[in-house]
């Protein structure tokens, strides 16, 4: 569904992510793991238009959609849900919701609400409430919703853990892994590794901008070279 070839993204003089290959499969859940600074965000706001990379393609769904500009990307069906959520804080859960409708589909009121508020009842009850006054969970669980809002095929999430507590991420990953049971495509950075392990079908690893690792989530996640890395035991 999704083919990374040789992405070179460069910040000036500063090359964060140095010629990376990925593919996601179509239905599949793609983890992307790594160090702080390694690159993992860079490459994901690469293959959503939000930066244009140095060199190298990116094909979605067999179109070369490298140096699109983010908007036409989000429309033809790859959505990301960003680092730090980004929720419009004084916008109302609703009109956040709309929003993201709109700005996907170029379309009004999409009619996807009622199966965003199913799948997170919260937002539901909270509807009318301001998204800045929402918990950082909450919050989260709108970020998700409004990238839906926008029908993806491929959801590109970037931390969805971060800040949030243990039984918040368990929530917000259940509802991510009925997503994809119900036919969605995903690909995440997460920095739980043991997280990203468990939820992904395969895992890359990111190093200073390289990929050194790729393998099944549960192969990765039982290699001693892993667990020593990313696997502390707390
Ligand atoms: P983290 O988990 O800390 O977000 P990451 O793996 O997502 O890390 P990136 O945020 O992609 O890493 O950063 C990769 C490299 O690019 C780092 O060396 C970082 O300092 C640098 N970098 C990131 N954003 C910018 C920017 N806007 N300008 C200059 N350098 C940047």
């Amino acid at each position: 569904m999704l083919r990374i070839e040789g992405v070179v993204t460069s910040y000036g003089h500063i090359e964060a992510v140095r010629g990376v290959d990925l593919a996601v499969p179509p239905g599949g859940v793609v983890a992307l793991i790594g160090p702080n600074g390694a690159g993992k965000s860079t490459l994901l706001n690469t293959v959503s238009g939000l930066l244009r990379p140095r060199s190298g393609r990116i094909i979605f769904e067999g179109r070369d959609i490298t140096g699109w500009p983010a908007a036409r990307i989000a429309r033809s069906g790859l959505l990301q849900v960003p680092e730090g959520r980004q929720v419009l804080g004084p916008l109302s859960v609703e009109e956040n919701l709309l929003l993201g409708g709109l700005a996907a589909t170029g379309r009004a009121a999409p009619p996807k609400l009622e199966e965003i508020f199913a799948l997170f009842p919260v937002l539901a009850e909270r509807r009318r409430q301001t998204a800045g006054s929402l918990s950082g969970g909450q919050q989260q669980m709108l970020a998700i919703g409004r990238a839906l809002m926008g029908r993806p095929r491929l959801l590109v999430l970037d931390e969805p853990s971060l800040g949030l507590a243990p039984i918040i991420v368990s929530h917000v990953f259940q509802v991510l892994r009925r997503l994809n049971a119900d036919g969605l495509t995903i690909l995440l950075v997460e920095q739980n590794a043991r997280l990203a392990l468990a939820i992904g079908d395969v895992a890359y690893v990111l190093e200073q901008g390289r990929i050194v690792r790729f393998g099944a989530g549960a192969e990765l996640a039982a290699d001693p070279d892993i667990i020593e890395h990313y696997l502390p035991r707390f």
